[in-house]
Formats: C-alpha cells, structure tokens, sequence
C-alpha cells in the first residue's frame, strides 16, 4: 500500500487547526517540524479531493480570523519510505543533565537515563519544545527536593509520567481525555518496565487526591479551564508545571491561575512557547 505525504507550510497561529482539520480528514501521523507540518495519509483520500478540502478550509480560517495563507505540496511514497519518513525522524534527544528520549526501535548508547517511547499516532515523542522543557524544568525540581507523587495531566505518549517515574517521583498518575494517548501511555510505561505509573482516560475530575508535582502541557484554554482543578490536587509546597502556551498567550493563563491561588515562581520560553511553574500560595 501506497501512502500521501502532504507538507504544509503555514503560521503558526493556524498551524493546530489545519492538524485538527487533517486528522478529520484521516491524516494518519504527523511530523511537526519548525516551518512545515507533514501529514501522512493512506491513498483512499486522492490529492485532488485533499487539495479540494484544504482550500475550503482556508474560508472556515478567515472566519475564525486565523491566518488562511498556508500552501502546501503533495507526494506519493511507498510503503516502505512511510516508515523510514517516520522513523528517521524519531532519533534519540538529550534533554536536561540526564534524559535521553530514545524510540523504541533503537537501543540507547549513551550513559544517560533512558526514556522509551514509541509515539504511534499520538503526541509526545519529545520533539516538541513544550515537552523537552517540561522534562527539563521536572529534572531541576527533583534535584532540588526528593521526588515524592506526580501527576501528568495530557499525557499522549506517557513521556511526561515516564520521565518522572526515571527522576524517581514514586507514584505516579497519569491522565488522557483519548483513549488512544492513554493505550499509547500504557505500551510505552510497560516498555520501560515501570510499575508504578499507572494511566487512566479522563481529565483532572478523574483524579482524587494531591500530588506534589503536577505537570500539564495543554492548550492555554484548557489551562485557564482546569486553574482551579490544578490547585485543589496540589499539595501545599508543591509545583504545578504548565505548558502549551504560546507566546502573548502567557498572561491570560498567570491570571487565572492567580485567581486559582498559585504564584508565578519562573517563566522558560523555548522559541515561541512559554512553560510556567507555579506554586500554591494559600496552605491548603
Ligand atoms: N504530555 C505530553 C503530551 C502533550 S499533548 C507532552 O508533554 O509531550 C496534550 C495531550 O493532552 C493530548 O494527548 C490530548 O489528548 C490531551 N488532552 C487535551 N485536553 C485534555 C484535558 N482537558 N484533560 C486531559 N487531557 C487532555
């Protein structure tokens, strides 16, 4: 079987929901890149139909007052090329002093503590900033402070929990509103041989009891929603991390979480995406 490699160059602004609209259409996997977005299809969307699709859905853009400039190009590759398109682009990253996130279809070589992952179709291969800077800033707070519960809020891959679960947090929860993130989270801890990372579908309702870390790389929509949520599970000294924002999108989320009872102790940017952590200012 043959597969449809589309490259998309668009803004960033509009970049999410061009992937919404592509996985509607049954755009199998993507590949985020820094300027393009590649989406891979099976061969039963032809390109004309594709091409027919996204440029209607330039008008549903305009109408949300996105940027409806995008382009994009099209090719045909075997099978085979679709894996090796995948997969060349999963190759092991360094994050932090002691991370390596390595596929699960290579071995890791180096002395740093490895995190297994095999994406699938799903988000979390540690490519994006917001994940590597999540890592990086949970290596720090661990350093700091022996690691005691962890809650992963969104977890797609598991990479979060998992990485958590290598810094030695000792119980560890993590939650996915798709079913298919929570199936890919359980391959990946099983993988790492990790008993004590436990995933469940849901969102943070699902969840009972107080963590002393939580993690969140959502939407700063979603953010703002689950603000008080995030308070109510933390416990008092403990640090909620929070990513997913992009730049200009940051004060709207401090605010809300402001109002939820946290205080703003740091602020990473990494390229055009903003990580917070925060801590709980009231003692309960
Ligand atoms: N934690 C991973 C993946 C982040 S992608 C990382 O840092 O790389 C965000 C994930 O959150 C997706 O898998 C999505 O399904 C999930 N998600 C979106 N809204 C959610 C919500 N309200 N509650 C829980 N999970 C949610």
């Amino acid at each position: 079987m043959a597969y449809a490699e589309i490259i998309i160059t668009s803004s960033i602004e509009s970049k999410e929901a061009i992937m919404n609209r592509l996985t509607e259409l049954g755009a199998l996997g993507f590949v985020d890149g820094d300027d393009t977005l590649t989406a891979y299809f099976n061969q039963e969307l032809s390109p004309l139909e594709l091409s027919d699709e996204l440029a209607r859905f330039r008008y549903v853009l305009e109408s949300s007052d996105l940027d409806a400039s995008f382009s994009f190009s099209h090719h045909l590759l075997p099978d085979r090329d679709w894996n090796e398109s995948w997969k060349k682009n999963f190759t092991p990253i360094d994050v932090g002093e002691r991370l390596v996130i390595v596929p699960s279809w290579l071995r890791p070589e180096t002395g740093r503590v490895p995190i297994i992952i095999d994406p699938g179709m799903v988000f979390g291969t540690g490519h994006h900033e917001t994940t590597r800077t999540c890592l990086s800033i949970l290596e720090r707070i661990a350093k700091n402070k022996p690691p005691g519960s962890f809650l992963d809020i969104g977890t797609g891959t598991g990479i979060l929990a998992i990485g958590a679960a290598r810094l030695g947090f000792v119980r560890i929860i993590a939650v996915d509103i798709d079913p298919l993130a929570v199936d890919a989270a359980r391959r990946n801890i099983r993988e790492n041989a990790l008993e004590h990372v436990e995933a469940c579908e849901g969102d943070i309702s699902a969840v009972s009891g107080r963590f002393d870390v939580i993690a969140a790389n959502l939407l700063s929509e979603i953010l703002i929603e689950i603000a008080p949520d995030l308070a109510s599970r933390l416990n008092p000294g403990g640090a909620t991390v929070i990513s997913g924002m992009l730049s200009g999108q940051e004060d709207g989320v401090i605010e809300s979480m402001r109002s939820a009872g946290f205080s703003l102790q740091e602020k990473v940017m990494d390229g055009k995406w903003i990580s917070l952590v925060l801590s709980r200012t009231g003692s309960t």
